[in-house]
């Protein structure tokens, strides 16, 4: 894995999103690529037996990480966005409740005021699953620990101002956020809003606009005070 070419993998990224873009391929084709990207990366770590993936204890019921900061792009909040329209009904209702809530919130806390809040992200349900899972943004996918103990340490200790090591699958995050700003910097050069956008504060906005999509795949870039007020 020492020779992995992440600033190849980076330009492949980006100019697959540019041309996309560029070609104003529809939505779906967009998004639908960009979760290839994500698919075919989990893919390949699970292929690379010297990667050492059976050593993450990350699992179903574990969400103790998911009250940091989430960053994501746009084409990642319009993913979530169509994915939660294929729930329920009600299960749409409380989740698009928990965003409200949860946004009022965190909104404009650092990395380490959200922590110490402790709030849970608004996908993460009763049992500690993510409920949005096959469209989990990117930065998500690329946090993992090889000891679930100590990784919850890790964030109490954070709380008292401790730093406490936590054992990560380092290429694995690496891969992910090569991805992350892949996709960013393919939809900057097409002209797209390639920024970084609160997981939370960027899907709550999309929800309630459902015209964002056309005008963001148009070119519109975002405003910050239409995501946080
Ligand atoms: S989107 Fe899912 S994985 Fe990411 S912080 Fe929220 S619950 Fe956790």
């Amino acid at each position: 894995m020492n020779n992995f070419n992440f600033d190849l993998c980076q330009q492949l990224t980006a100019g697959m999103v540019e041309e996309l873009c560029r070609r104003k391929a529809a939505a779906d084709r967009l998004l639908n690529e960009i979760q290839r990207v994500a698919a075919d990366a989990e893919t390949f770590l699970q292929g690379q037996p010297e990667n050492n993936r059976q050593l993450i204890d990350c699992g179903p019921g574990c969400g103790s990480c998911c009250i940091v900061n989430v960053a994501i792009l746009f084409p990642e909040g319009l993913a979530i966005v169509r994915y939660l329209g294929g729930l329920k009904k009600a299960s749409r209702q409380q989740i698009g409740d928990k965003l409200e809530e949860l946004w009022r919130a965190v909104r404009g806390l650092d990395d380490e005021e959200r922590m110490f809040l402790r709030r849970s992200c608004a996908f993460l349900d009763e049992q500690g699953s993510c409920q949005i899972y096959p469209v989990r943004p990117l930065l998500c996918r690329s946090i993992s620990s090889t000891d679930a103990d100590s990784c919850r340490q890790a964030l109490v200790d954070q709380v008292f101002g401790m730093e406490s090591a936590v054992l990560m699958h380092l290429f694995q995050q690496q891969l992910y956020e090569t991805l992350f700003a892949g996709i960013g910097r393919g939809l900057e050069k097409a002209g797209l809003d390639g920024r970084s956008w609160p997981l939370s504060g960027l899907v709550r906005y999309l929800l309630k606009n459902s015209v964002a999509e056309g005008d963001l795949l148009a070119g519109r870039q975002l405003g910050w005070q239409e995501i946080y007020s």
